[in-house]
């Protein structure tokens, strides 16, 4: 019998706030934990932090690991890593749940070599099966397949990566309350290798779309017609980053990585804006839950305008280059007034 108990959660964070990816895996790891009849925990790892203790407990965590310290401001893997350890090897946790993020994959693979623990990465699903044992699907040969990956049955802790959009954000609509445990790291500026010397804003066009608060994306009345450049001259024009559907993609506009839908990606940005795509389920499947949706579409009929809280229907190129001019028009008088009140 085992002594390892609850599911955690490594949450992610940038300035102060928790990124989607957490709260995805928090409502997963709660699953998990129920089946357990274990606890569901948040390991926050930083510096000064506010403990965002209404959101947790309103999405069922029962207990919050708090990290606090100067040497733990920027993500480093030396430190992230060295806490993580000793507290794993304090409380034995039975699964411990990252993001398949850059930061989330780096960390979870270092703590499974270092502690020679089994560790399933890019899981968009996990469950606990008859035997008890954490299992996990994974989509494999760029998702053409999904296999499922099962642990072995004495290893403690289970380590799984978690994609990013695939399991979605569960309402916080819990009413509990969320313990916290402040825990004191013992590390020194000697124990890490690497220095944070700034962080550059990452290209809206090549942003990880997961993360991209405003998506342009295109689809077949965009991509056969030479125009796709109206799609990305919008993008930049909106700090959008790119996306397609499965016709753009097979006319080469896109790669699989900007492909939303059942067999790409999940997204739900502030703002999508859908040119020229049909509106067919397995495109919508991964992207109805944006907050907005804008369509362009010469054709009435369209199921997407089904979506859509503002519906153009028009020729995309009679409307983009107007509308592109449009925005230019509006930054430059934007950037015109700044610098005269400045
Ligand atoms: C198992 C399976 C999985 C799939 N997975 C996905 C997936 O993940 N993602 C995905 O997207 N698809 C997926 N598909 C394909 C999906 O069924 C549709 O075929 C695809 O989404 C259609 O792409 P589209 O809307 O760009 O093209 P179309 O259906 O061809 O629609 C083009 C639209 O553009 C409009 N249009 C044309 N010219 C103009 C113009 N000049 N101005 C304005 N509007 C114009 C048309 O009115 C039309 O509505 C999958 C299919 C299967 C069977």
């Amino acid at each position: 019998m085992t002594k390892a108990k609850d599911v955690w959660v490594v949450a992610e964070h940038s300035a102060d706030k928790i990124e989607d990816v957490t709260l995805e895996m928090i409502g997963e790891g709660r699953r998990l934990a129920q089946k357990l009849d274990q606890q569901t925990c948040v390991v926050l790892i930083g510096y000064q932090k506010p403990p965002p203790l209404q959101l947790l407990s309103s999405h069922g965590v029962d207990r919050l690991y708090l990290v606090d310290d100067p040497l733990l401001a920027d993500y480093t893997t030396d430190a992230y890593a060295s806490v993580l350890i000793s507290l794993i090897k304090q409380q034995l946790p039975s699964i411990i749940l990252f993001g398949a993020t850059a930061n989330g994959s780096v960390l979870a693979s270092t703590i499974s070599a270092r502690m020679q623990i089994g560790l399933l990465s890019g899981c968009t699903a996990l469950n606990i099966n008859d035997a008890g044992i954490l299992e996990a699907t994974r989509p494999l040969y760029e998702d053409k397949i999904y296999s499922t990956a099962v642990f072995q049955a004495s290893t403690f802790p289970r380590i799984a990566t978690i994609k990013p959009g695939a399991i979605g954000v569960g309402k916080a609509e819990l009413s509990g309350q969320t313990q916290v445990e402040e825990v004191h790291p013992h590390i020194t500026a000697e124990d890490i290798r690497t220095k944070v010397i700034g962080y550059t804003q990452a290209d809206p066009r090549t942003l990880d779309l997961a993360e991209a608060d405003i998506i342009v994306a295109g689809g077949h009345g965009a991509s056969t017609m030479s125009n796709w450049h109206l799609v990305e001259e919008l993008a930049d024009a909106l700090g959008g980053a790119i996306a397609g559907s499965r016709m753009a993609m097979d006319d080469g506009w896109v790669t699989r990585e900007q492909l939303i839908g059942q067999s790409g990606k999940t997204v739900k940005p502030a703002l999508y804006v859908a040119l020229g795509i049909s509106g067919a389920s397995q495109h919508t499947e991964g992207m109805k839950e944006s907050e907005r949706v804008i369509v362009i579409n010469k054709e009435r009929g369209a199921a997407v305008f089904k979506l859509a809280n503002l519906s153009i229907l028009a020729d995309l190129t009679e409307v983009l280059p107007a509308l592109i001019a449009k925005l230019g028009e509006l930054r430059r008088s934007a950037t015109d007034s700044e610098n005269d009140s400045s």
